[in-house]
């Protein structure tokens, strides 16, 4: 099978049916991600135990690279520590920018489906929505540590 032709079912099928659309009850940080110039408007709740991301859930409606990527974001950061997803969503960015490395690639797993939209200059914000989204509720649910 060619690769973009998997990437593309990928893609398809976590917009389809994606494992992390709904709500929960009592999130640690809820956040709403809007990209105006496609439509895509998310909203992603992460409940965070001793600084590990123990579930997340979006909601919301966009295009299907939007969708996609923040399901597959989900996979990735489900049970890592804040630090771990902030790397996965630096690496995710590099991909985006057309730098990502193999390692990069590795570490996305199904989110590496997504690595042609560096071709896509259109398509950037609708895949880096749900990383942003992320990267802010993270800094948001911090509780006010120490130092800075
Ligand atoms: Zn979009």
């Amino acid at each position: 099978m060619e690769i973009k032709q998997l990437y593309r079912e990928i893609v398809n099928d976590h917009n389809l049916h994606p494992s992390h659309k709904g709500t929960m009850t009592d999130p640690t940080v809820t956040l709403r991600g809007v990209n105006p110039s496609c439509g895509d408007d998310i909203t992603l709740m992460l409940k965070i135990t001793d600084g590990i991301i123990t579930d997340a859930v979006f909601d919301g409606s966009g295009c299907a690279i939007s969708q996609a990527s923040v399901d597959m974001m989900i996979d990735g950061i489900l049970g890592k520590s804040r630090e771990e997803a902030l790397d996965l969503a630096g690496r995710f960015m590099r991909m985006i920018q057309g730098t990502g490395t193999d390692e990069d690639f590795e570490e996305l797993d199904e989110a590496a489906a997504l690595q042609d939209v560096a071709h896509m200059p259109a398509r950037v914000k609708c895949a880096v929505l749900g990383w942003h989204t992320m990267e802010q509720a993270l800094e948001a649910g911090d509780g006010g540590s120490s130092g800075g």
